[in-house]
């Protein structure tokens, strides 16, 4: 279990410090314009920009600057007397390069080879914060479009999924979450899980457990639990030395408060009974046609008798070995029976692995959580 990277707490806190504001401010290279009338300071990054292309989109800037005669903001033209944002300069940089944007930039973004996915999703959180209603939908619709499945997706997208900070991701789930609650339509935060999850596998690594969990759990999003859960207990199986003079093992350390920690053993206790369950009582018969489910029932009970012993592994994955199954059965019947259709056996396996990947959760967590 990888919990922590030291290389990467290293950098944010290398970043932290670029940020403090006493230290001496600099020009941004691209967002600091001469004929800007509006100053904005950023730990220690100065950018001056159009007041009217801030106030568009209904943002909250509108009532910023809006404020009376004579109050603090009135005169904001010069580097001395900033405004001063807390943002991240990523997302204030994304920001401006969205509202000076010209035609082609917006028309890359629907492309999934040339989209800027980086800046996109800083512009998501930074236009949900400052209200820019427009450019957070236009930000939720490229996400959506280059992401839907994330597996698919270009490689720069998934680079920059499995490679940036937990806490942007984080972000991002956060505000889908709360701006899909109540609404039919949760297609930003069901990718954003799904991004999730597969980070985990890709990286093999589950940063902050816990925290992961409580987050998942705060937003009500039992599915992903139950997918986290799944993920960890994957990694506790089967590095465990045993204890010197004894059949026991040492629990792998989960770093988990007591909840949690039950919930994956629970978890296991369950997933355990339903994979026994699986091998010791497979279907004996097909829904198919009566003639033809002779057949299908042969390949079956000729693939299952040679194979289950395959799936008493240690590594336990009852997820993945329904997957290898539908493989294996369908090279078998090859082999054996040529010609002879055994979809029956095949949308049998598909089944099986969805209705477990849709009941994950209820192994881990009690039925009203
Ligand atoms: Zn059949």
């Amino acid at each position: 279990m990888d919990t922590e990277n030291p290389r990467k707490r290293s950098r944010i806190e290398v970043h932290s410090e670029i940020r403090g504001e006493s230290a001496p401010a600099i020009r941004d290279k691209n967002y600091y314009l001469a004929d800007g009338d509006c100053v904005i300071r950023i730990g220690n990054i100065l950018f001056k920009v159009h007041r009217f292309l801030l106030v568009r989109d209904s943002s909250a800037f509108a009532d910023m600057f809006s404020m009376p005669e004579g109050s603090a903001t009135q005169n904001m033209a010069t580097d001395e007397d900033p405004i001063v944002l807390h943002d991240t300069i990523d997302e204030f940089r994304a920001l401006c390069w969205i509202i000076y944007a010209l035609p082609m930039v917006y028309v890359n973004q629907m492309d999934a080879l040339k989209v800027e996915i980086a800046k996109i999703t800083c512009l998501y959180l930074i236009a949900h914060k400052y209200h820019f209603e427009s450019h957070e939908q236009f930000a939720r619709k490229v996400i959506i479009a280059h992401c839907s499945d994330i597996k698919d997706a270009s490689p720069d997208i998934r680079t920059h999924f499995t490679e940036c900070f937990p806490n942007h991701l984080e972000s991002l789930l956060r505000i889908a979450c709360l701006t899909e609650s109540g609404s039919n339509d949760s297609s930003l935060s069901s990718i954003l899980q799904d991004i999730w999850v597969f980070r985990m596998y890709d990286t093999k690594r589950f940063q902050n457990p816990s925290q992961t969990l409580s987050l998942a759990q705060s937003l009500g999003l039992r599915r992903f639990l139950g997918r986290l859960y799944y993920f960890l207990l994957r990694c506790t199986w089967g590095h465990n030395p045993s204890i010197e003079g004894s059949t026991a093992y040492l629990r792998t350390d989960l770093n988990l408060p007591l909840e949690q920690r039950i919930a994956v053993y629970e978890g296991y206790w369950s997933l355990q009974q339903y994979w026994s369950n699986f091998l010791n009582a497979p279907p004996k018969t097909f829904q198919c046609p009566v003639l033809r489910r002779h057949a299908c029932d042969r390949v079956w009970k000729g693939y299952f008798s040679m194979h289950r012993g395959d799936f008493n592994q240690r590594i336990f994955d009852p997820l993945a070995f329904l997957g290898q199954m539908e493989t294996q059965v369908i090279k078998f019947n090859e082999r054996q029976y040529g010609v002879l259709s055994i979809d029956c056996v095949i949308t049998y396996l598909r089944q099986k692995r969805k209705e477990l990947e849709d009941t994950l959760a209820d192994h881990f967590l009690p039925q009203n959580l």
